[in-house]
């Protein structure tokens, strides 16, 4: 197949809207990462995002709005706290899951009672949508790989297996969005954002963060959001975090770095490693580091590296979204320097 490579105009969005409306699938950009879109309501449609990306179909997906009034036809019931969380943090980088009303076909929810719901706040998504419908959205990588930040990022994995493109430029945020489940009680965190866990319990309280954010499944555990049972975006070097202070992370990447490595750095690691360094942004600035993060694990594909040695990040704030990407992506390596 054919993909169509589009831009942010008007026009353009309208054939995208097309597409979707025929049962195609286009990859659009938002504030968080490039979605691979389809009409949410149209399993049929949906099937195909599974098929371009690889997926396995027990990973459900994201339902995208571009207007409050469309949640009401996705769930069974919008309680107090959705409506806190969606009036301090709508549009943008949180999804919220509630139990499901009929309309969403199982495609969707991958079988589960439960819909995954976000309004974005990127302009050209929330055009699409409404000239369209609400969008079922995944990243748009292949899957296992990091996530899209650039329309550039989704044609190295998606030209050929999709209908069209949507070029917006770079991400925003850089990392997917924040998920919660108010589907049950107390609400748990099944996915770091850029909407951090302090701002949601500044909000609604009491928020319980899953296991799977910061740690592997023990073996048998069940996954609360399946998406967190599989390795994530890997590049295809070997990624392995080194736990420690500035100096002992030096100390270890000059003493053991051989050809073929690289290190993925902070800003004011520059001129003390002995390693070709791509940064990642200053050490205090997490915001950064998200945006950018996908973006270098990304860059290490084309420069045939072969070990990547990179900081194991803080947990607070965003570094917890940073964290949470970075641990799948090194398929668990932590070194305890
Ligand atoms: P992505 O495919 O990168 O956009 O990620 C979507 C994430 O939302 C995945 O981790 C899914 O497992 C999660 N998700 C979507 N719908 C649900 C749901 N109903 N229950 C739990 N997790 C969900
Ligand atoms: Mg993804």
């Amino acid at each position: 197949m054919e993909t169509l490579i589009l831009s942010s105009d008007y026009r353009d969005i309208q054939t995208a809207a097309n597409i979707i409306k025929t049962g195609g699938i286009v990859a659009m950009p938002t504030e968080t990462v490039y979605g691979l879109a389809a009409d949410a309501l149209n399993g049929k449609a949906v099937r195909k995002i599974f098929k371009a990306k690889g997926r396995p179909m027990d990973n459900p997906l994201i339902v995208h709005i571009s207007d409050i009034s469309q949640i009401y036809t996705l769930v069974r019931e919008f309680p107090k706290r959705a409506q806190l969380l969606a009036d301090n943090f709508w549009p943008g980088p949180l999804t919220i899951i509630l139990p499901k009303s009929d309309r969403i076909p199982d495609e969707v929810s991958a079988g589960l009672d439960t819909v995954a719901v976000r309004f974005p706040s990127h302009p050209t998504a929330l055009r699409l949508i409404s000239l369209s419908s609400p969008l079922a959205a995944p990243s748009a990588n292949l899957s296992g790989s990091p996530s899209p930040t650039t329309a550039g990022h989704v044609c190295d994995d998606m030209n050929g297996r999709i209908d069209a493109i949507i070029d917006g430029g770079d991400c925003d945020v850089g990392v997917e969005s924040t998920v919660i489940t108010l589907a049950e009680d107390p609400p748990r965190l099944l996915r770091p954002g850029g909407i951090t866990v302090e701002q949601l319990r500044s909000v609604i309280g009491e928020v319980i963060i899953d296991n799977a954010v910061t740690a592997p499944l023990a073996k048998g555990e069940k996954a609360a959001s399946p998406g967190m049972k599989y390795k994530h975006y890997a590049p295809e070097a070997e990624v392995i975090l080194l736990d420690g202070n500035n100096e002992k992370f030096r100390q270890y990447v000059n003493d053991n770095g051989r050809d073929g490595d690289a290190v993925l750095c902070y800003n004011e690691d520059l001129g003390t490693l002995k390693l070709p360094c791509i940064p990642i942004g200053s050490e205090n600035d997490t915001e950064t580091q998200a945006h950018r993060l996908f973006s270098v694990l990304r860059e290490t594909d084309k420069l045939n590296i072969t070990r990547v040695f990179a900081h194991c990040p803080p947990t607070d704030g965003v570094g917890l979204a940073v964290y949470n990407r970075m641990i799948r992506a090194s398929g668990f390596q932590i070194i305890k320097l």
